[in-house]
């Protein structure tokens, strides 16, 4: 094993030379951001890349999160059905809105909400469901609809783990009121630091498009109390080199993805998430479940792998109801699931370039954690 330590992730990037080449026109306009000429065109090409309606880009996706929320203009202390299996953000971004979190259980299956127990947690000041595709693990759409039709809610994804998903032949950011997207170095499909906000109603573009620019309409006209959540263009120019080779890293990702998934659905006590059959996958984390019948706890598992140079990932542990800035604020009490998935789960690495070497010592290291931690304690 060589030196070099592995990380969860590796953030893709074009070529030097390609995005040199490719940001070379801003040293002649010097538009450097507010809704320049390349971000109009990552607008148009993303559009089309996600198959949605309509899209705003944002700075990132924490952001696109909380101006989605706000542009409903919900009232304040109403109630946001979500889920505390997820990062941080989708959490924070119900709370910075002045609406409360009721935090739902998961399925096991893929850690999505789980819609059988949403119905239950609606009261009269439920205002929106606020589900989290998480790993690009799809929810069920149709039900979370059926219900949020009856209760007249909104339905805001957090879609940020499932870029160029496709459900059903449509693009996922084409489904709810609206979906958001993170563009954050990390993810599938970054632009440094970015975000986007999908929808079907095209007025919404210019809410989004208020709340995201001081709500400026003029050189001496401000209409709306906007925050400042715009895109610059050299991120945007990131944007359109990453997306011209975000399909063969997709396809790479998958290589590596079922490589692990090939050995490990066999390993004794290590479970797998199942992905909708109807949904398309972007192979954007390699989660795995490490149960009670697995040789080594989750975390003993993480030590082993991390002696080795091998940094997982325990996503997400804790709960973000459990985080000390939420703990026993909100109601939590039937998080059975959601509490078991956060104390097995642990993501592996996963992204375009990784050594295949490195993998199979990853999928050795599950495969035989008894000798391999003997050996590390000598
Ligand atoms: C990354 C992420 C976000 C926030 O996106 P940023 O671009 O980092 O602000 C929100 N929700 C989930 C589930 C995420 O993974």
């Amino acid at each position: 094993m060589s030196n070099e330590k592995i990380f969860v992730t590796k953030s893709s990037m074009p070529s030097y030379e390609e995005y040199i080449d490719a940001i070379k026109p801003l040293w002649e306009s010097h538009w450097m951001t507010n809704m320049g000429v390349y971000h109009q065109q990552l607008e148009q090409e993303l559009k089309e890349y996600l198959d949605v309606p309509e899209i705003s880009l944002m700075v990132n996706g924490h952001m696109a999160l909380e101006l989605a929320i706000q542009s409903f203009g919900l009232p304040e202390g109403s109630e946001v059905i979500t889920t505390p299996f997820t990062f941080i953000s989708t959490t924070h971004a119900i709370v910075r809105n002045n609406l409360k979190p009721v935090f739902c259980d998961v399925k096991e299956i893929d850690g999505t909400i789980d819609e059988t127990k949403i119905e239950d947690l609606i009261t009269e000041k439920t205002v929106a469901i606020l589900p989290v595709h998480v790993y690009g693990n799809i929810c069920n759409i149709e039900e979370i609809q059926r219900i949020a039709d009856k209760y007249s809610l909104k339905v805001i994804y957090d879609a940020a783990h499932a870029f160029g998903v496709k459900y059903k032949g449509r693009g996922i950011g084409s489904y709810g009121d609206a979906s958001i997207f993170s563009f954050h170095a990390t993810k599938v499909f970054n632009t440094i630091e970015g975000g986007a906000v999908t929808f079907s109603e095209h007025k919404m573009y210019d809410k989004l498009y208020n709340l995201k620019n001081f709500g400026i309409r003029g050189e001496e006209l401000v209409v709306e109390v906007g925050a400042n959540a715009k895109m610059n263009e050299f991120a945007a120019i990131m944007g359109l080199c990453n997306l011209k080779h975000v399909d063969a890293n997709i396809a790479e990702r998958m290589q590596v993805y079922n490589r692990y998934v090939n050995v490990l659905e066999k390993v004794n006590g290590i479970q797998l998430f199942t992905n909708n059959s109807e949904s398309t996958q972007n192979y954007a984390y390699m989660p795995i479940l490490v149960t009670d019948k697995y040789s080594l706890t989750r975390n003993k598992l993480y030590e082993v792998l991390k002696s080795k140079n091998i940094y997982s990932r325990k996503y997400f542990y804790p709960l973000t109801s459990d985080q000390a800035c939420f703990k026993n604020k909100y109601k939590y009490d039937d998080l059975k699931i959601a509490r078991r998935l956060a104390e097995q789960v642990l993501v592996l690495p996963l992204y375009a370039g990784v050594d295949v070497i490195v993998i199979d010592e990853i999928i050795h290291t599950i495969r035989q954690p008894q000798g391999e931690y003997e050996q590390g304690k000598q």
